[in-house]
C-alpha cells in the first residue's frame, strides 16, 4: 500500500535555464518516487505568459533528460512523454474557480491596478504591511452588475478567514504555524482569466493525486495559502518537505558569481551527468557514512526524505572537480 500511492512531481516556471537548485529539487522528488516504487511527474508552469520562454523550457526537458531525471507520464502516450502544461489546462483552473465562486468561497474584485496601488501607498504611509482591504468583498449583486456594466472584468479573490492558524506540517521542519491575519483575500484567478501560482498549483497536484510535495524553502510561505485553497476546493492536501536552500561557500545567495550553476554549463565543460547527479544528490541529503560516490541505482536504493538536512546545503564548486 506504501509503494503505489506515492506520486511526486518537479514543476518547474519555464522562465529561465535549469539550475542546479531546480535539478537538485527535480533529482529529490526523482529518488523519492523510484525508491517508493511511485511516480514521478513533470509539470511546466507556464501560466505566466510575459515571463515564458520557449528556450528556457527546451533547456529544462533537455537537461533533465541529460541527467537521466525522466518522466513517467504526460499528455502524448506513445513515445517519450510530453510534460504536462499549465496553459493547457486552463478550462480546468476556470471550472474550479466557478466552483468557489459560485459558493460564495470566492468573489469577484473589481479594484484596478491603480486603485490598489493607491492603497497599497495608503498603508505603507500610515505604517501597516499592505494588503488588500477587502473592499469588494461585501458587494451586493446590484454593485457588481453595475460594475460588470461598465465593462470591468473582475478578478477573483478566495475569503480568507480574518483570524486563526494555519498549520504546516512539514515533513522536514516539523510544524510551522501561519497567522491568518497575516494573509489577505488572496487573488486566484486573475482579470485575464488566467490563475494565479497558488491556485493553478493546488488545483493540479490534486486532480495529479499529487501525494508528497518536495520544493523549495522559498515557497514555504505559499503553503498556508495553498491549504487555503485546499480547504476550500474540498481537497485533501498532500504531505509537504521544504528544502533548504543552497548557499554560496561565503553563506551568501548563491549566482552567477560563484561559478557554474547552470546545468547546461556543466554539460558544456565535460562533466558527465552521474557525477553531476551525485554531486546534487549529497548537496542537502546525507547517506548517514562516509560514502561519497554513488551510481544513480544506489541514490535511489538508500535516498530517505529522513536523511535531507533540515539546514542550507553549501555549494563549492571545487568538490565537483573530483570527479
Ligand atoms: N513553478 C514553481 C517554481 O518554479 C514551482 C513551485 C512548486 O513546486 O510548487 O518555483
Amino acid at each position: 500500500w506504501l509503494c503505489l500511492s506515492v506520486r511526486v512531481r518537479f514543476a518547474p516556471s519555464p522562465t529561465g535555464s535549469l539550475h542546479i537548485g531546480g535539478a537538485r529539487t527535480a533529482l529529490f522528488n526523482y529518488l523519492f518516487a523510484r525508491s517508493r516504487g511511485g511516480k514521478f511527474v513533470l509539470r511546466l508552469e507556464d501560466t505566466d505568459f510575459e515571463r515564458h520562454q520557449e528556450e528556457a523550457e527546451a533547456n529544462i526537458l533537455e537537461n533533465l533528460r541529460w541527467l537521466g531525471l525522466e518522466w513517467d507520464e504526460g499528455p502524448d502516450c506513445g513515445g517519450p512523454y510530453g510534460p504536462y502544461r499549465q496553459s493547457e489546462r486552463l478550462e480546468l483552473y476556470r471550472q474550479e474557480a466557478r466552483r468557489l465562486l459560485e459558493a460564495g468561497l470566492a468573489y469577484p474584485c473589481y479594484c484596478t491596478p491603480e486603485e490598489l496601488a493607491a492603497e497599497r501607498e495608503r498603508m505603507r504611509r500610515e505604517g501597516k504591511v499592505p494588503r488588500y482591504s477587502g473592499r469588494c468583498r461585501n458587494l451586493t449583486p446590484e454593485e457588481r452588475a453595475e460594475l460588470e456594466a461598465k465593462g470591468i472584468k473582475p478578478a477573483l479573490r478566495l475569503r480568507v478567514p480574518a483570524e486563526g492558524q494555519i498549520v504546516v506540517n512539514d515533513l522536514l521542519r516539523g510544524e510551522v504555524v501561519f497567522d491568518c491575519s497575516a494573509l489577505d483575500d488572496f487573488i486566484i484567478m486573475k482579470s485575464s482569466g488566467v490563475p494565479t501560482y497558488n491556485f493553478a498549483c493546488v488545483v493540479d497536484d490534486a486532480h495529479m493525486k499529487i501525494s508528497h510535495v518536495i520544493r523549495a524553502e522559498e515557497h514555504l510561505s505559499n503553503t498556508p495559502k495553498q491549504l487555503l485553497v485546499y480547504q476550500a476546493l474540498g481537497y485533501e492536501p498532500p504531505a509537504f518537505a521544504h528544502v533548504p536552500m543552497i548557499l554560496a561557500p561565503d553563506r551568501s545567495k548563491l549566482s552567477k558569481r560563484h561559478g557554474a550553476t547552470g546545468v547546461e554549463e556543466f554539460r558544456a565543460n565535460g562533466f558527465v551527468p552521474e557525477a553531476l547527479l551525485n554531486y546534487l544528490a549529497l548537496l542537502g541529503w546525507s547517506p548517514g557514512d562516509e560514502q561519497e560516490i554513488f551510481s544513480k541505482e544506489e541514490l535511489i536504493a538508500r535516498f530517505s526524505l529522513e536523511a535531507v538536512s533540515k539546514h542550507a546545503a553549501v555549494y563549492d564548486i571545487q568538490k565537483l572537480t573530483w570527479f
